[in-house]
């Protein structure tokens, strides 16, 4: 025998060669956190001596990640990075304060102020009261945007906006499929203590909050059961 079994293992195999096709910054999913990964996509070819002799066709595009070089499905980027998770959650707080206030309880005080605290637990740490009513009033200026709320013309058909509804559901729908349901029901529920802040639920407040509870993909069942529960504090 003129080859041992360690090189007989080398005559033939796949060998597959990389290119980088693009790279960025993603959640690793093995080494858990937030790294840079490249986009690659390979070419397989089977090798006979370490040489290449016969294409066996192309694979990926893969994500690999730059510090373990683990390799995923591009679903991987579809999953946010920490810090763009944390972006969103607290944008999601952000724009469901400003919606609850301005469907109506931005005159009161404490309304405000829960609405402010709220804020500032999601992280926006310079909120105060009157970076909220400024974008309320900016808001309340902009007809096309906020129809009827905050002591517009009220359009019995339309009490929070078309507008307002879609930036609801720019804001939280990109972020639910990432929540667990808890934390999906909490954004409501601090939707839900702003608006009871200065008593029960109007009617705009109300309608509000459903659409913050659907935009979060809680079923309207639960939302119901929550803005009932956030009513009556244990
Ligand atoms: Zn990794």
């Amino acid at each position: 025998m003129l080859q041992t079994r360690g090189r007989k293992r080398c005559v033939w195999g796949v060998r597959t060669a990389w290119n980088t096709v693009g790279d960025g910054e993603f959640f690793c999913p093995d080494c858990g956190g937030d790294r840079n990964y490249r986009r690659r996509t390979g070419r397989r070819r089977l090798t006979v001596l370490g040489i290449p002799v016969l294409a066996r066709g192309d694979v990926g595009p893969v994500v690999e990640c730059a510090a373990c070089q683990a390799r995923f499905g591009t679903e991987a980027l579809d999953h946010p990075t920490t810090v763009r998770f944390a972006a969103m959650l607290r944008d999601a707080v952000h724009t469901v304060a400003l919606a609850v206030l301005a469907a109506g309880g931005a005159s009161s005080r404490t309304v405000r102020v829960t609405a402010v605290r709220a804020v500032r637990a999601a992280g926006f740490d310079d909120c105060t009261e009157d970076r909220l009513t400024t974008l309320i009033d900016a808001l309340a200026a902009d007809a096309g945007r906020l129809p009827g709320a905050y002591g517009g013309a009220a359009d019995p058909a339309d009490p929070c906006g078309a507008a307002l509804a879609i930036e609801l559901h720019e804001a939280l729908e990109p972020l639910a499929p990432h929540l667990a349901p808890a934390g999906r029901e909490a954004i409501l529920l601090q939707g839900a203590r702003i608006a009871l802040a200065d008593g029960p639920y109007s009617p705009a407040e109300r309608e509000v909050l459903t659409i913050v509870g659907g935009a979060l993909l809680i079923r309207p069942e639960d939302t119901a059961r929550l803005l009932t529960t956030a009513r009556t504090p244990s």
